[in-house]
């Protein structure tokens, strides 16, 4: 992998971890937000009564797996088995870990 593949696919990690530092800010916002105070007379009010929240909880918890993985990308980038398949060590072709920076095999192992 050439220096310039490398700052190109740096480039797209930089990219995305920016756009999901941008929604974990806001998925935390959604999600740390009070508990709407329940209504004493509403027996029925339940966990399940709010399901958006939890499918924001959800979308946070893996937004933040993704930004763990991505940072460990680009950390290894620069590292000279960034690119090389884990399982037969060859190259990975470019055009792979340009579309799947996290990619550590190739697309036959
Ligand atoms: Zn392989």
């Amino acid at each position: 992998m050439t220096q310039a593949e490398r700052e190109e696919i740096r480039k797209r990690v930089e990219n995305e971890i920016k756009t999901l530092r941008e929604s974990i800010d806001t998925l935390t916002d959604l999600t740390s937000d009070d508990e709407v105070e329940p209504d004493v007379n509403d027996w029925f009010t339940t966990k399940e009564s709010n399901p958006g929240k939890d499918i924001n909880e959800l979308a946070l918890s893996k937004a933040k797996q993704r930004l763990r993985i991505l940072n460990v990308v680009l950390n290894r980038i620069d590292s000279k088995d960034y690119g090389i398949c884990t399982v037969c060590k060859k190259p990975i072709p470019f055009e792979r870990m340009k579309a799947v920076p996290t990619a550590t095999r190739c697309i036959k192992c």
